[in-house]
């Protein structure tokens, strides 16, 4: 009698961003005889997508934001394809490439396309040298045409809008950085935090337009950027446009397919869509939770957190993504920031029985604020100043309150040595805010 070996399932992962590989990589450790097939059109290898800015500053060279050798690949038996999927059919389970580049079918998809830069409408967004900043095509367009820019404009006071400007600025350009907020980020920052970025902002020489969005971008007359136009009606003249005013989800691959999209592609907190076999996960996927808003996670370690998560759900584990306690960190410039939990930023309405501790240093290039919520902690936010991770979520998950986190304060701070210490003036301020509230 003839046994015929049951054909291994073909799982295929459109995008290689830290989502996409995640999945494919923990799917192999737990899956040793699936056909994994990542696709992407942007670049054949998986790069680090926040060291961009890096390799334009010529800090690295693109090859060392690749976390993994060439030859990596073929070891794990992770197929790769460099193309761009054009449409999905999945009643036929099958992927159209662009071009002449065919197809390819599958027995599940995961979607991880990632994200694309916001346009909002604005009259010459089309020009040339209009462009953002979010992928390897947008970098090298930047590179082509760095040598014509004197003065660039950024359009987006956010984490991205001041990475553009600081690339511009690292050249010797010209930056002018526009923010429709009243101080930098101050939709996502606490107000002192966010005045703080922008006299950094300030002093760094990049020019900072506060209070101030772009009506629009006008033609030099041969189809290229030269000026723009602010709501107030004032004209800038430049040679480059960067539009920073925020992602959303990349769901061009869906484009005619009954996969169920909102902001994002709508999937619940396993990374199911509703469509039998079609998964989508990292910043493209908008997760419906029950009984809260849905969520759209565009960060590098959610990516990562939710390519573990579906992993284990393509290995048929009963498994549900939890987030846990939100954290972030970024650099503005040379200024690090590190926030864990609840923060409430400066545009936020005040909430009853919330407390919040503010110290900053006398050079105004520190500061550290504590948030507590009858009278348990629920928010840290740090600016020139590390405080470990793990040592400020377990105070804010054991709900410490104030006696405690004061006496714990030197365990969170993980400068490297030699750093000056300021935690025995952040207790005694936040003693006296404390008393001064009693
Ligand atoms: C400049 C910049 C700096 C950032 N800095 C930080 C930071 O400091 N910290 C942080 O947490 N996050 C940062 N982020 C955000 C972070 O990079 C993203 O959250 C993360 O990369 C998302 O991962 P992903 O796998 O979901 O998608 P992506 O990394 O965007 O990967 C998606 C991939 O899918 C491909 N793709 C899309 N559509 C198709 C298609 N139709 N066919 C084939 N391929 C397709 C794309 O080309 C891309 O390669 C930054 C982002 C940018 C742009």
């Amino acid at each position: 009698m003839l046994f015929h070996k049951k054909p291994e399932r073909h799982v295929v992962i459109i995008g290689n961003g830290i989502a996409g590989v995640t999945c494919a990589r923990v799917l192999r450790e737990r899956d040793k005889s699936a056909r994994i097939t990542l696709i992407s059109g942007e670049s054949p290898y998986f790069f680090s997508r926040p060291a961009l800015m890096y390799i334009y500053m010529r800090h690295m060279t693109f090859e060392a934001t690749q976390p993994f050798e060439p030859w990596y690949w073929k070891k794990q038996r992770i197929g790769l394809r460099q193309a761009w999927v054009t449409h999905i059919d999945t009643e036929k389970k099958w992927l159209t490439f662009a071009g002449d580049g065919g197809g390819l079918a599958y027995d599940q998809l995961v979607i991880a396309t990632g994200s694309k830069h916001n346009r909002f409408g604005w009259p010459g967004q089309d020009l040339e040298r209009v462009q953002g900043m979010c992928s390897l095509q947008e970098l090298e367009q930047l590179e082509r045409i760095s040598d014509d820019i004197h003065h660039g404009v950024v359009v987006g006071g956010g984490l991205i809008g001041i990475e553009l400007a600081e690339m511009l600025h690292s050249r010797g350009k010209q930056v002018t950085l526009l923010s429709r907020e009243a101080s930098y980020w101050s939709n996502a920052l606490p107000l002192e935090e966010s005045q703080m970025v922008s006299r950094v902002i300030e002093a760094s020489g990049i020019r900072l337009k506060s209070g101030t969005e772009l009506k629009a971008i006008v033609d030099d007359g041969q189809g290229r950027a030269g000026a723009i136009i602010t709501g107030a009606g004032e004209r800038i003249e430049c040679q480059f446009v960067g539009l920073t005013a925020g992602v959303s989800p990349n769901l061009s691959a869906l484009k005619g397919s009954n996969i169920p999209t909102g902001r994002g592609v709508l999937v619940d907190t396993s990374f199911r869509t509703s469509v039998p076999d079609v998964f989508a996960l990292g910043d493209c996927a908008e997760i419906v939770v029950p009984g809260q808003r849905n969520r759209l996670e565009q960060l590098w370690y959610t990516g990562q957190m939710h390519g573990e998560v579906l992993a284990a759900v393509l290995c048929g584990e009963a498994r549900t993504y939890d987030r846990g306690i939100w954290f972030n960190s970024a650099k503005f410039l040379d200024l690090e920031w590190h926030t864990y939990g609840d923060v409430p930023p400066a545009a936020a309405p005040p909430r009853a029985g919330v407390q919040q501790l503010y110290w900053e240093a006398p050079d105004r290039l520190h500061a550290f604020r504590l948030i507590f919520e009858g009278g348990a902690l629920i928010g840290v936010n740090a600016m020139g100043i590390r405080y470990r991770h793990r040592v400020c979520e377990a105070w804010i998950r054991e709900k410490r309150d104030l006696a405690y986190v004061l006496s714990h304060l030197p365990e969170g701070n993980f400068d490297p040595e030699f750093y000056r210490r300021f935690e025995r003036d952040m207790v005694a301020s936040f003693r006296r805010q404390h008393e001064a509230t009693r």
